[in-house]
């Protein structure tokens, strides 16, 4: 971010309210979790494996200051575990104000050569994960008339991309649900979103042969990568009271790149 042009927020913006961040481990939920918890946000850190990761997540947040943090191991695509995940945030902080559906991985190829496994478990952690939290998190904010969901979805499913015809449906997917659920409950001034990053640099995109890197940062006018940062100062807005007019929007934050 460039010097001088960081948002102006004031540190007791979200005191009060609880969030839930999926996939907060690492990469662009961990930046959600840390902005989130820097405006006095209580922050459950949902992770599937990486323990250690996760807890030095806790680490950060609590050497920071803001609000406290807890680590919650949970496969958001499995039902039984997002219930107990859900239960648990409500049961220790009475309500969950604002959840952020991060979670997500890709299993890119092409579609002539893609397995059956590949495709599902995209799809199931990408959509499914996104429409499980937000079921069972949207009956603590029905009940208190309040509440944010940030879907973090991607510039693929807006435009297609070739080799992520998996990743690009979930996604696409995750805009169309984003869409239907905030007309569904804009009425109990809950509003939904959804953010479409382009090429943050994270473990994700890391993996990525040299060439496509450079090709795609040959195509980004502002000339760089995104970083996780980036993406959190926006969800930190949508989350905000500042953003209580804003719902059923995607918001596209790829560097000018693609849109
Ligand atoms: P990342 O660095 O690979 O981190 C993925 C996170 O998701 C980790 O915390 C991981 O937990 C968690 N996760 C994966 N599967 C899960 C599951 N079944 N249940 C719970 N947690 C799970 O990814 P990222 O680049 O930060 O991406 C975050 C989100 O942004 C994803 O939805 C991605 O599609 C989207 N996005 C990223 C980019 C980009 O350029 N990076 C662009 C557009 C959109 P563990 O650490 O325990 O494995």
């Amino acid at each position: 971010m460039l010097p001088g042009f960081e948002t102006v927020w004031q540190v007791s913006e979200l005191e009060g309210r609880v969030s839930l961040v999926t996939g907060a481990s690492r990469g662009i939920g961990k930046a959600i979790a840390l902005k989130l918890a820097s405006l006095g946000s209580k922050v459950a850190v949902n992770y599937r494996e990486r323990e250690a990761e996760a807890n030095s997540v806790i680490e950060a947040i609590a050497s920071q200051g803001g609000g406290e943090a807890i680590a919650i191991k949970a496969d958001v695509a499995d039902t039984e575990a997002v219930k107990a995940m859900v239960e648990q945030v409500t049961d220790r902080w009475g309500s969950i104000d604002i959840l952020v559906n991060n979670a997500g991985i890709t299993r890119d190829t092409l579609v002539l050569r893609m397995g059956d496994k590949d495709w599902d478990e995209v799809i199931d952690t990408n959509l499914r994960g996104a429409y499980l939290c937000t079921k069972f998190a949207l009956r603590s904010m029905i009940r208190q008339r309040r509440g944010r969901i940030i879907n973090i979805s991607s510039i693929a499913g807006v435009m297609g991309n070739p080799g992520q015809s998996n990743y690009a449906a979930s996604k696409g997917g995750l805009i169309a649900f984003t869409k239907s659920v905030a007309r569904e409950i804009g009425s109990r001034n809950i509003t939904v979103n959804a953010v479409a990053p382009g090429f943050i640099a994270t473990d994700m995109t890391d993996k990525l042969p040299s060439e496509r890197k450079e090709s795609v940062l040959a195509i980004i006018p502002l000339q760089r990568f995104g970083e996780p940062e980036d993406v959190a100062e926006l969800v930190a807005f949508l989350a905000s009271e500042k953003a209580g007019y804003i719902t059923g929007q995607v918001i596209c934050i790829d560097g000018g790149a693609f849109t």
